[in-house]
Order: structure tokens, then sequence, then C-alpha cells
């Protein structure tokens, strides 16, 4: 290592943002940095996020973890997609499933020959053409297969799980990899005169941790990087209504469904999220338009099964912090920034910023360069995902209570606008390179709340050789009558990785 060399990285906070960023540091640095963490056991974490999307396998892989181990250790079940319901219009729904649809013509993408199949009067559902959901539907799972000729090869999958056990679990990882875990509660946070650099943490029992580089892990309270470094947050609660949760867990629901279920009402959503030994529940609202009190007794109606906690309240901001790494200070998680749970995306957007950071890994220095670099795409990431879960709450035909007749009629960002006005045209949709949802999964959302492009794509009218309905019934009959002779979830589960009580 040269002399600027990073000495000592110090996490505060272990949350699932600090345990994951311990037990990925401590497995790609393998001991040439010194790790420590700092959590406060009185403070404790915000107990939520319990649904992921795929790129978690990786995270796991990385680390090597082996899945069932992990499913068992950390109550998990299998999640292929999410149903969305009353959110194009009361008493509709409709399923984003992971991955893709069915097999692409020619090279051409699947969505072309379908939409003009639509536009040509077929009225059979996009989610018919995936696989996900064909599982999904009948709660079936068997991982996708590695045939790329397979109609079975191009979904995808992730998981619900415990996020206490999760962080747990990691670490456990992390501190057999030499990371030294301190319990405390952080009390004021040094800095050096000469370029207000962080320098040490002062715990509330006196007790200093120094170290020259410092990841804020600290949730909603970004202790070092909003607190002590005072990097602003830009707000999109214009976009994004809502900023409370009620949160509440009750017993297993009967059938464990492979995937989340997210249930609109009229001033936000309601989650359901089906772990091996218990349900999370949550209803998502805007205090604007609908009061604590409200939203918690629609919560209480409406779960099924025992309750086995109370409804517990949480306040959020939903944007990002202007900088998400200033100085020599990161923030990862929520002390970063938060979206809206619609699309289980937080946990996502720790591991890239983990990822980020190892590939953009500092001497202690920190040149400007990296940082910008860091900043520039962490922001772009984040406007990506936004623009996509703000499609749910503009593409809508419901104006049945003010919350639904703002979010029509809101202003959007104008790479959503960009974007919704070329696939209204030909069904074209433009996708950036490291864009995290893809063709199929805007399709899904578009489709799913009503949104069809005024005419098919030019190459469907010159393909003229394919008889595009009856290659479209095909495909539907082979996934519909595979998807039937295929393994339930829940015996999937008790087969390969039962949960293990510790
Ligand atoms: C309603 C809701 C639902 C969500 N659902 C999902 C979902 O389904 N999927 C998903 O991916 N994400 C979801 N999320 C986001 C997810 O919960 C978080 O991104 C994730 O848990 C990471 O949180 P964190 O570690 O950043 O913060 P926290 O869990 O809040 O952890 C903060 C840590 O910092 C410590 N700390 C704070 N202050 C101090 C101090 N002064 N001294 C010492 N320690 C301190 C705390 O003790 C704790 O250990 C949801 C979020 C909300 C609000």
């Amino acid at each position: 290592m040269n002399s600027a060399a990073l000495q000592h990285i110090i996490i505060a906070g272990g949350g699932s943002a600090g345990w994951m960023t311990a037990a990925m540091l401590a497995s790609q640095l393998q001991g040439n940095v010194r790790i420590t963490l700092v959590e406060s056991d009185d403070i404790g974490t915000i107990g939520v996020g319990e649904a992921t999307i795929p790129p978690i396998k990786r995270f796991n892989a990385m680390l090597g973890i082996a899945e069932n181990d992990f499913l068992a250790r950390c109550n998990g079940s299998i999640k292929l997609g999410i149903q969305f319901e009353n959110w194009g219009a009361v008493g509709e729904r409709y399923f984003h499933q992971f991955g893709r649809f069915a097999a692409d013509f020619d090279y051409i993408p699947f969505p072309y020959f379908y939409l003009k199949a639509r536009l040509d009067g077929m009225n059979t559902p996009i989610e018919q053409f995936s696989a996900a959901w064909q599982l999904a539907s009948r709660n079936k799972f068997v991982p996708p297969n590695n045939d790329p000729r397979s109609l079975f090869s191009g979904y995808d999958y992730a998981y619900h799980f415990d996020a206490g056990r999760y962080a747990r679990f990691l670490r456990d990882y992390a501190t057999a990899r030499s990371v030294v875990r301190t319990e405390g509660k952080i009390a004021s946070v040094q800095q050096h005169a000469h370029n207000g650099f962080i320098s040490q943490l002062v715990l509330d029992d006196g007790r200093v941790i120094s170290g020259d580089f410092f990841i804020d892990c600290t949730g909603l309270r970004s202790v070092l990087l909003g607190q002590t470094l005072g990097v602003g947050f830009t707000d999109w609660g214009d976009y994004l209504l809502n900023d409370s949760a009620v949160a509440m867990q009750t017993s297993a629901d009967p059938t464990l469904r492979p995937y989340t279920r997210s249930i609109a009402h009229h001033a936000g959503w309601q989650w359901r999220i089906p772990l091996q030994t218990r349900t999370g529940n949550g209803n998502v609202f805007s205090s604007r338009f609908m009061s604590d009190d409200e939203a918690t007794s629609l919560l209480q109606r409406s779960v099924e099964g025992k309750a086995l906690t109370e409804p517990r309240l949480i306040r959020f901001n939903t944007g990002h912090r202007k900088q998400f790494w200033q100085k020599n200070c990161v923030a990862i998680g929520l002390s970063a920034g938060f979206l809206e749970p619609l699309e289980s995306t937080s946990l996502h957007l720790i591991q890239r910023a983990i990822m980020r950071l190892v590939s953009l890994f500092p001497s202690a220095v920190c040149a400007q360069e990296d940082i910008d670099e860091y900043n520039a795409t962490t922001q772009l990431e984040y406007e990506q995902i936004r623009d996509f879960i703000v499609l749910h709450y503009h593409a809508t035909a419901r104006d049945d209570s003010p919350y639904w007749q703002y979010c029509k009629q809101m202003a959007i960002p104008d790479s959503l606008q960009q974007k919704l006005a070329l696939f209204k045209r030909h069904g074209h949709l433009r996708i950036e390179d490291k864009e995290l949802f893809k063709q199929d999964s805007w399709l899904a959302v578009l489709l799913g709340q009503n949104i069809l492009p005024a005419a098919a794509a030019p190459i469907t009218h010159v393909k003229t050789e394919l008889d595009i309905g009856r290659t479209l019934q095909a495909m539907q009959r082979h996934l519909a009558d595979t998807a039937a002779t295929l393994t339930g979830h829940e015996q999937y589960l008790m087969q390969h990785c039962r949960f293990i009580a510790d």
C-alpha cells in the first residue's frame, strides 16, 4: 500500500446499510484495512426493508453466501415480482414480473409484437407471457433454467426476508472477518480544523473512535453527512407524496405467495410481504391526505391473520442528499436518501453504493474527481428509479380522491415526460445502459395501468411473414401448461431452506 492508503474505516450505524457495507468491505479488502462499526442498541434500526429485487442475489453471491443457508436463517421466501392492485383503476390488478417476457422474435424484442397484437384487438394481458407470473399466480417456484431457448430461462427472482435477521446474518459474517463491532451512542463528531475532514466519533460514555474514512449508515438521522457536514437534501415530495408509513407483523398467510402485494387505497398503498413464519404489512401514506389514526385503523382492519406486533409509525422524506460523498465521508442507506418502498429499491441502492465505493476506493486524500464521479452516478441512479416510481402514480385513471387527483395532474420530471412521449408514439422505450428497470419492467407497469402507444412499431408491419397471433398463443399455452406442472413455492422452501429459528 502507498503512504496515502486508508488505515481505518469507521462505519457509523448497524442497520441493513451498515452491515451490508461492513460485510462487503471485509470481503473485498481482506484484512488490509481496519474496519470498525459503531451501532447503538438504544436507538435501534428502522426494522423494515424486507422485499428485494433480483440483484441482491449477486450481492450475496459475491460474499460467498449460500442461498439456501441465507433463506433458512433469515425466514426467507421467494419473490417473483409484485402484484399491483387498484393502481390503474379500482378493482384492477397487474403483475410487475422479474426478468423478461417470453422470447423475442428474430432478435426483435417480444414487446413490439405483443403491442402490435394488442393494438390489433388481442386482449390477453401481457403478464400471461411471463414465466414469472405463470409461476406466481399458481404459487409455484423453481429457479430459471439455463437453456436460452427455453421460455423458462428469462425470468428472475429475488427474496422476502426478515430485515433484522439479515443484518445479524451479515454481522456474523463481517465480525468473523475481523470487522470490530462497538456498541455505543455517537454523541458528537469531530473534524480536522484544516480541511473539515471527519477525524473521530465521540460516544456518550466518552470513548473516542478515530479513523481516516467514515461511512455514514446512521439511517434517517444522517448524523455524519447531514448533521455534521451540513449536506442539504433534495426533496422530491412534490412528485412522491407519501411521507409516512405504519408497519405491523401478522401471523403467516395460509398461502405462502411468491410475490409482494401492493394494494392502493385512497391516499397511498399497503404492502403485504410473506415470510415463512409471518407476514410483514405496512400502510404507506401521505400525511397531507390521511391522518395517522386513519392509516393505522385502515391497516389493522385490512390485515389477515393474527397481529404479532403493535402498529409502528415511521416518518420519512423522499429524496436524497445533495452530495452522497463529501470530504472523507460517504453516506449509504437511509442517511443518503430514500425512495418510498413501492418497488423495493432501497436495499438495492445500498448494494450499488457499496460496489461503487469499492470500485472508486479512495486513498486517505479522497480525490475530488472520484467524489464527483461517485456523486454524479449515484444521483442519476436515484433519478432513474424515481421516474419509474412516479410512473405508477401518474399513469392512472383513478380520480376518486384528492390524492389521486393530485397524482394524475402533477407536473412530472422532464426525463419521465420524454420517456412517456416516445412510448406513446410507437411503443419505444429509451432505457439507458445501466438503468435498473429495463424495457419489460416499464412495459408491465405502463400496460398494467392501461397506457398503450398510438401505433405499433413500424418494424412489425414489415415482418409480414410472422403469424404473430398464433405464435403468441403457442407461447402462452406452453408457459401455462408447464408452470402448472412445477413445484409449489412452499414445498420448494420446505425442501431446500426451511426456516431455522435461533
Ligand atoms: C416504510 C418503509 C418500508 C421499507 N421497505 C423496504 C423494502 O421492502 N425493501 C427495501 O429494499 N427497502 C425498504 N425500506 C428501506 C430499508 O428499510 C432501509 O433502506 C434499510 O433498512 C437500511 O436502513 P439503514 O441501515 O440505512 O438505517 P437504520 O435501519 O435506521 O439503521 C441506522 C443505524 O444507525 C444507528 N445509529 C443512528 N444514530 C446513531 C448514533 N447517534 N449513534 C450510534 N448509532 C446510531 C442505529 O442504531 C442503527 O444501527 C423501507 C423503508 C421504509 C421507511
